[in-house]
């Protein structure tokens, strides 16, 4: 599938769940707003979704959230999607998760078919991390990541960089992660719903983190690319690499690649756009995939050709539509 850019569209991000067992005060309300069960899809119409999807061209799949671990059956859906990679269609199933419940996980996501996860960890320090997370354990992460590297999974840690909140603490993570051989991608914070003037206060542009970074550290940027928006750098005493997703100050629409599944059926095509298109009133109305396909290939042609993301004082946040509403 390509769009009307001339974009191929191969990669999709599907959310099984909008809930959460974090509450991250940068992603959700302490009181979030979650979707009627009902309108969830259920896991064999996740995994039709996703078949569908594969046949028209999409090559990697990647499970997110609200958090994936919390929805019931996901090794339901990872099985039948790992059996498939290799088989012609699609070639990479990933999963992204805060690590909560990797600890339990860990080896039944190898064993379906998971070779990478990235793990959402702003902060090794265990306040600032409950803080951010409003409420949750680092330890218990830190167990999962342990768990997660003795099931053979790969792992990447992405950080959002936040200004005042977690921004003393990337050098520990960068020494971290090299040390138990992890990459680690830091994240520009995105103005989805929320309150503007917090987003403006704490949005920290990487090209500044970088300039810190660079007083401890030797990065070399790299040719390195994944299906992802990061950009890279190698770190030299860490032989390790550091990620840039910098949706705000470097704009990468021009190469995007992606379309976005929520757990109800929406599909995406533009993370800073609050439209979708309802797959799952199609999905429930028919039992042959031919609408579907129809649908998903006008609404690829009709892919946005960037996000309108703003950011500063006074400048409203994307309506409505938080990460763990859309999947991150
Ligand atoms: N629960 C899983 C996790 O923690 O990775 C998957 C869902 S979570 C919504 C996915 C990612 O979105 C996390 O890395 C989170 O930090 C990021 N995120 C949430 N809100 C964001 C925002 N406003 N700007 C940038 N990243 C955000």
């Amino acid at each position: 599938m390509r769009d009307s850019f001339g974009r191929p569209i191969t990669y999709l991000r599907v959310s099984v769940t909008d809930r959460c067992d974090l509450r991250c005060f940068y992603c959700m309300t302490d009181d979030p707003e979650f979707l009627p069960r009902r309108d969830i899809l259920d896991i064999e119409e996740l995994a039709r979704l996703c078949r569908v999807f594969v046949r028209l061209g999409v090559r990697k799949i990647r499970i997110t959230g609200g958090e994936p671990l919390v929805r019931r059956g996901i090794l339901d859906l990872l099985r039948p999607l790992g059996a498939e990679i290799g088989a012609g269609g699609l070639q990479d199933l990933c999963l992204t998760t805060n690590g909560m419940r990797l600890a339990r996980f860990a080896p039944a996501l190898a064993a379906a078919g998971v070779r990478r996860v990235n793990v959402s960890l702003d902060s090794l320090d265990a306040e600032t991390f409950r803080r951010i997370t409003r409420g949750g354990d680092l330890a218990t992460v830190l167990d999962g990541l342990a768990a997660a590297k003795d099931a053979g999974l790969a792992v990447k840690i992405n950080a959002v960089a936040l200004r005042g909140i977690n921004d003393d603490g990337f050098d520990d993570l960068i020494a971290w992660c090299g040390g138990e051989g992890f990459d680690l991608t830091l994240i520009e914070t995105m103005p989805l719903g929320g309150l503007a003037a917090s987003r403006a206060s704490q949005y920290l542009p990487l090209d500044e983190v970088r300039g810190r970074l660079a007083r401890s550290w030797t990065l070399t940027p790299s040719d390195h690319r994944t299906d992802g928006p990061a950009r890279y750098w190698e770190i030299g005493e860490t032989g390790r690499r550091l990620g840039c997703i910098e949706a705000m100050s470097h704009c990468f629409c021009a190469t995007c690649n992606r379309v976005r599944l929520t757990a109800a059926g929406a599909l995406n095509l533009c993370l800073g756009r609050s439209d979708s298109v309802d797959l799952r009133a199609l999905l429930r109305a028919h039992d042959g995939d031919a609408q579907l396909e129809r649908a998903i290939r006008a609404a690829v042609a009709a892919k946005p050709e960037g996000h309108d993301f703003a950011i500063g004082a006074g400048v409203a946040p994307v309506p409505f539509r938080r990460m763990y509403q859309t999947g991150g």
